[in-house]
């Protein structure tokens, strides 16, 4: 089942920590499902990853093992203790192993867990991680599931062979979704509901003699579906012609997808992006105050660009300055593990928000046409999640700090008061300058070189909302720049796909700090 990508499940979000967005946020969700489909408290878990899979080389590096852990252990992502999973699994007594080995994947990062619960009970999940924390549960012990965590579910299963599914039925309201699967196990029947499952029917359901076991799995994306209304476009174009019609800016736009997609009202929505700048500016201040994290190649620098400026070394009272401080201290929280949004992705989580706060001081926005601006920054992130979707995996950093670049173009356009045709084409501009843009990074840290291409980002989005706003001819439509990097990114070899194996990520100063850093953390040196 596809849904719309909405603005808040899938674009600007997830709130959390963790180097990455794709191996620690979407990992961390998964082991959250997992935990309930377990249905009792964990004992042990085996984690593998397919050897051919992108999440190999990397996964403990990149933050999987910590997002994984957080999950299992039940832990908020937000939560301090999720520096440190390893610690508070020992203290609870629960063993988590991780292992590379040879089985069958339909997508590149694809995890497997196979848990134990302390009443002997056994689950095998297979999952995958598709980009920007976005995920799927495909199967429970070999049973085909669809769970992307954006529902209140039951999974209702039944080993012996007798037919359940009218049973089921006879006890559900009819607006829940229902699909069946069966294999020589047995059948599992999931249902999908748009709010929460009343207490009474799952006691029904847990009471009726038929059923073998009934589980309760929770929601973890921040906006349930199956609330949707229609919306008045579909396509950019459409979305274009809509803004004309009703004279409306892409701000106004954003505001009314993202009511479409989650049927809440538009107070609930301003309300819910004030508080997620409100987090994206106190990771700034977090990261310019100073952080600490021993393992990380980078240390504070974002202070330095002030005492630049001081000392008269740099530009003076430049909005370049501010642009790389804020870009800078968002990136060293994350890497410090401290609470940021991705936006759309942990990686390129520093561009979006940096420039539109600089921008926004520079001009003196209010607080609403800052929010508006993110809506706008939304909307155009909403349209890439469908294609091509943040995963660098995939598509290399031209959907990191690609997508990023073209959503902060169109935030600075809304912030400029352009039109929504501006602000649409300053993300095709945006987005051209970054067609085919390699993930490479340095000793598997998401920091070099991308606190450089944060900032390359967002500088190229202040040019392109300023060529779109002065009126400069988009020659390439956004949809078919969209096109552009679905294409290029299957031209590109997946040595520079976030895979550890090119680009600077095998430079000879690169192997130095693996070294240094693995030696630092474990005492060991690195497997070749
Ligand atoms: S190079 Fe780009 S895509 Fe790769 S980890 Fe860094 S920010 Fe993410």
């Amino acid at each position: 089942m596809k849904r719309l990508p909405g603005i808040f499940n899938d674009v600007i979000g997830p709130v959390m920590r963790g180097p990455s967005s794709s191996h620690t946020a979407a990992s961390w969700r998964i082991a959250r499902i997992c935990l309930d489909i377990l249905n009792e408290p964990l004992k042990k878990a085996v984690i593998d990853f397919s050897t051919d899979g992108a999440w190999a080389p990397n996964y403990r590096e990149q933050g999987v093992v910590m997002g994984i852990n957080g999950g299992l252990l039940g832990l908020e992502i937000t939560d301090s203790r999720m520096k440190n999973t390893e610690v508070r699994a020992e203290e609870m007594g629960i063993a988590i192993t991780y292992e590379i080995n040879s089985f069958p994947t339909n997508h590149i990062n694809t995890v497997r867990l196979s848990l134990e619960g302390i009443n002997g009970k056994k689950v095998q999940i297979v999952a995958a991680s598709l980009g920007g924390g976005a995920f799927e549960i495909q199967k429970i012990d070999g049973f085909n599931v669809n769970i992307c965590g954006d529902f209140f579910e039951i999974l209702i299963l039944n080993k012996i062979n007798k037919p359940i599914l009218d049973e089921v039925k006879t006890i559900l309201p009819q607006n829940i979704l229902l699909f069946q699967s069966c294999n020589e196990n047995g059948e599992l029947i999931n249902l999908k509901s748009s709010k929460d499952i009343s207490v009474e029917i799952i006691k029904l359901l847990k009471t009726a003699p038929v059923f073998d076991e009934v589980i309760v799995v929770n929601p973890v994306l921040p906006i349930v579906s199956g609330n949707e209304i229609e919306m008045p476009f579909t396509t950019i174009q459409s979305l274009l012609k809509y803004s004309e019609k009703e004279n409306l800016d892409l701000g106004e736009i954003g505001l009314i997808y993202e009511k479409c997609q989650s049927g809440l009202s538009e107070y609930e929505l301003i309300n819910k992006m004030k508080n997620t700048v409100g987090i994206i500016e106190k990771s700034i201040k977090t990261g310019l105050k100073g952080t600490k994290y021993e393992d990380r190649i980078l240390h504070q620098q974002s202070h330095l660009v002030g005492r630049a400026e001081k000392t008269r070394k740099i530009l003076q009272n430049s909005i370049v300055n501010k642009i790389v401080a804020n870009i800078t201290a968002i990136m060293e929280a994350k890497s410090a593990m401290e609470v940021i949004v991705a936006n759309p992705t942990a990686g390129a989580s520093g561009a979006v928000g940096g420039v539109l706060k600089a921008v926004a001081e520079d001009l003196n926005s209010t607080s609403d046409e800052l929010i508006k601006a993110y809506f706008a920054a939304g909307i155009v992130g909403a349209y890439f999640a469908k294609k091509p979707g943040f995963s660098a995996e995939e598509h290399g950093c031209q959907v990191e700090c690609g997508a990023a670049s073209g959503m902060a173009a169109a935030g600075i356009s809304q912030l400029f008061g352009g039109t929504a045709t501006q602000a649409v084409n300053a993300t095709s501009m945006a987005i051209q300058n970054m067609i085919g843009l390699v993930c490479d990074p340095v000793a598997d840290r998401v920091e070099v070189p991308c606190l450089g291409k944060n900032v390359s980002a967002a500088m190229n989005a202040l040019s392109s909302a300023t060529m779109a706003c002065s009126g400069f001819d988009v020659v390439i439509p956004l949809d078919q720049v969209f096109q552009t990097v679905s294409l290029v990114s299957k031209q590109m070899p997946t040595c520079v796909k976030c895979t550890g194996k090119g680009g600077l990520a095998i430079t000879k100063a690169a192997f130095d700090l693996k070294e240094k850093l693995t030696i630092n953390r474990s005492g060991q040196s690195p497997k070749s």
